[in-house]
C-alpha cells in the first residue's frame, strides 16, 4: 500500500500528463516526434508497419483486488507486443489512452506507468503519445502498438498449407491455473481477512498470470534459424481457439495430439488440485501469450529437439475438419470452449 496519497485533481490534466511521461525517452530512430505535439510522427524507414490495439477494462479484464497496478501496466503492454510478434514483426511505438476515476491516487497511476515503461524498455519500444480522460468509476486502458517488418517477413494467420506442422513455443495452461489460485485466495480472504494468502509453491503459474512475457526471443530465433512460419498467432484465448483461427483462416482442417501438449509440472499438479484436466486448461485456458505457428514439413529439423518448441499437431485438408486425438488415440471434435465452459464442467 502507498504511504502517501496525492489526489489526481491537484495536478490537473496537463500536470498529470507531464508527470507520467517525464521518464519517457525515445530510443528508436523511427520515432521522429513523440509526446508533446498534436500527433506523433513515425518514419517507417521503408518497412511495412503493423498496428494493433487492446483495451483492458477494470472488472472485465482485470481485478485490482489481486493485480498490482505495476503488473497491470506491464501486462497491458505485453499483450500488445505479443500481437506484433505474432505477425513476425518488431514493436517500435505505443500510444496509451487511459480513463481514470478520482478513486485512484497519483501514486497509483505512477505505479501503472512504471509497469508500462518497464515493459517498453525491455522490448525497445517508445511511448509516443496517448490520451488522458476521467472516468466515473473504473480504470480503462487502451494501448495501441505499432511495429515494423520487411514485407516478405510478415506472417499471417491465413498462410498455413495442408501437411504443415503445428508448433507451439513454451508451455500452456499456466496463466489460467495462476488465475485459479488467485481467485481461490481472494475468496478465502473475503471470508476471513485475517487469513494470509497461501501462494507458496505457485510462483511459476502466478508469474504466468501476473507477469506474462511476449515471445520476442522466438522472433529472433526464427531469424537465426532461417525459419519463416507459414502462419502464426499468439495464444491469448487457448490453444483450441487459436488453432481453429489458423485452420479457418487458411481454409484447412487441423489435428491436435493431446499427448504432445507442453505442460509445466506446476500447471499439472495445480490443475489436479482444482479437479481440472490439465489438457483442457491448455486448450481453453488462455493468456499464455506463447506463439502458435505452422511450418512446412521440410523445416521439421529446424525445430526438432529444441527446448523452446513443441510440435502439437498438423494441418489437414478442410474436409477432415478440426480434430483432437486423445492419449488413447480416440478422436474428438476440436472446439473453442473458452474459460466459462471450463469452470462449469
Ligand atoms: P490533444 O488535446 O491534442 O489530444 P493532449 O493534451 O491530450 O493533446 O496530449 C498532449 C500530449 O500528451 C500529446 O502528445 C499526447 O499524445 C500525450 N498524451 C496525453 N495523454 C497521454 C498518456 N496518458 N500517456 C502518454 N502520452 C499522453
Ligand atoms: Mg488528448
Amino acid at each position: 500500500m502507498q504511504d502517501s496519497r496525492t489526489e489526481l485533481s491537484s495536478l490537473g490534466e496537463f500536470g498529470l500528463i507531464d508527470r507520467l511521461t517525464a521518464a519517457v525517452e525515445l530510443v528508436n530512430p523511427s520515432s521522429i516526434q513523440g509526446i508533446g505535439d498534436d500527433a506523433a510522427v513515425i518514419d517507417p524507414q521503408g518497412q511495412m508497419q503493423v498496428v494493433t490495439t487492446d483495451m483492458l477494462v477494470e472488472g472485465v479484464h482485470f481485478d485490482l483486488g489481486y493485480v498490482p497496478l505495476k503488473h497491470l501496466g506491464y501486462k497491458a503492454m505485453i499483450v500488445n507486443f505479443s500481437d506484433v510478434y505474432a505477425m513476425n514483426a518488431t514493436p517500435k511505438q505505443v500510444t496509451v489512452a487511459i480513463a481514470i476515476s478520482n478513486r485512484f491516487s497519483l501514486e497509483a497511476v505512477d505505479e501503472l506507468y512504471a509497469g508500462m515503461l518497464t515493459a517498453c524498455h525491455a522490448h525497445g519500444v517508445d511511448l509516443v503519445g496517448g490520451d488522458t480522460t476521467s472516468s466515473t468509476s473504473g480504470l480503462v486502458l487502451s494501448i495501441t502498438a505499432i511495429g515494423t517488418a520487411k514485407k516478405e517477413d510478415i506472417v499471417y494467420r491465413h498462410g498455413a498449407k495442408e501437411g504443415d506442422l503445428l508448433v507451439v513455443s513454451g508451455d500452456l495452461g499456466g496463466a489460467f491455473m495462476g488465475l485459479q489460485v488467485l481467485e481461490r485466495e481472494k475468496a478465502v480472504f473475503k471470508q476471513d481477512p485475517n487469513v494470509q494468502p497461501d501462494l507458496a509453491g505457485f510462483d511459476y503459474i502466478l508469474e504466468r498470470q501476473l507477469k506474462p512475457e511476449a515471445r520476442r526471443d522466438v522472433i529472433s530465433m526464427f531469424k537465426e534459424m532461417n525459419l519463416k512460419p507459414t502462419a502464426m498467432i499468439d495464444i491469448s484465448d487457448g490453444l483450441a481457439s487459436e488453432a481453429l483461427h489458423i485452420a479457418r483462416r487458411s481454409g484447412l482442417g487441423v489435428k491436435l495430439y493431446e499427448e504432445k501438449f507442453p505442460l509445466d509440472p506446476v500447471t499439472v499438479s495445480t490443475a489436479h488440485d482444482f479437479n481440472l484436466d490439465p489438457t483442457t486448461c491448455a486448450l481453453n485456458g488462455g493468456e499464455d501469450y506463447e506463439l502458435l505457428f505452422t511450418i512446412a514439413q521440410r523445416d521439421h529439423d529446424k525445430v526438432k529437439g529444441s527446448p523452446h518448441f513443441t510440435i502439437v499437431g498438423h494441418m489437414t485438408d478442410a474436409a477432415s475438419g478440426y480434430q483432437l486425438v486423445d492419449r488413447q488415440g480416440g478422436q474428438h471434435p476440436l472446439k473453442a470452449q473458452g474459460w466459462d465452459a471450463l469452470l462449469k464442467k
